[in-house]
């Protein structure tokens, strides 16, 4: 082989195997990311069965692939990635209940999670609401409001382990900003968006027992406004 050839011979197997690596390990987008206006958001999500399947298991990894890329500014500029403090499997068009969190809460406490068929068992009549409103990967446009969730709740839980692959059922307790990302995540699994927890006629109404999470840790409010969940 002329030298000539041998490099265009190794130039045409790195490219093959770069669209290889990308054609089987591809990784979740923004683009794959379904948005609001497609009715599969709107659909109520099936639990899922145990063992997990091999599909289970992926959708959950890639998920996770996503929420960790979202943290490397490198790969957010290269893939035009919209980060997200988490993200439900209906938002990938998979109908079942599984959602992840990947988030610092208002303390600066770091919270990684896979939950499957999640339940809230209880909940506080005390609620909180972000200053700054939510976000949402499926959800493009800018809106204006307030959503008051929960402010601390219990919920029934199977916690996938990713580093075993496991799964254990859990009884969890979340408060402030963690909760709210759950019972957004939450929502997600019975097709409901953050929009429509807004009041329409007055979206930024405080009620009596709602309070303003109050993020003590340098610039985190301003950080989750750029992240969707
Ligand atoms: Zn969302």
């Amino acid at each position: 082989m002329t030298p000539f050839l041998l490099v265009l011979y190794l130039h045409i197997n790195i490219i093959c195997s770069k669209i290889i690596i990308r054609g089987i390990c591809k990784m979740l987008l923004y683009k794959d990311i379904i948005k609001e206006g497609d009715s599969r958001l709107r659909e109520k999500c099936d639990p899922v069965s145990f063992p997990l399947t091999n599909d289970d298991i992926k959708v959950i990894e890639d998920l996770n692939e996503y929420l960790i890329n979202g943290y490397d500014d490198k790969i957010v500029d290269e893939y035009d990635l919209r980060p997200g403090v988490g993200i439900a499997a209906p938002q990938i068009g998979v109908l079942k209940q599984i959602f992840l969190i990947l988030s610092t809460d208002e303390k600066g406490n770091l919270h990684h999670y896979a939950f499957l068929n999640p339940k809230i068992i209880s909940h506080s009549e005390e609620k909180a609401f972000i200053p700054s409103g939510e976000g949402c990967l499926s959800v493009e446009r800018e809106v204006e409001g307030l959503i008051h969730r929960s402010k601390r709740i219990t919920a029934s839980v199977f916690l996938y382990d990713f580093n075993t692959k496991k799964v254990t059922k859990e009884q969890i307790k979340l408060k402030d900003y963690i909760a709210i990302v759950f019972q957004h995540e939450f929502d997600h699994l019975n097709g409901v968006l953050f929009v429509d927890r807004i009041d329409k006629t007055n979206p930024y109404f405080i009620p009596e027992n709602s309070k303003p999470i109050v993020f003590d840790a340098n610039n985190l409010e301003g950080d989750y406004e750029e992240k969707g969940n």
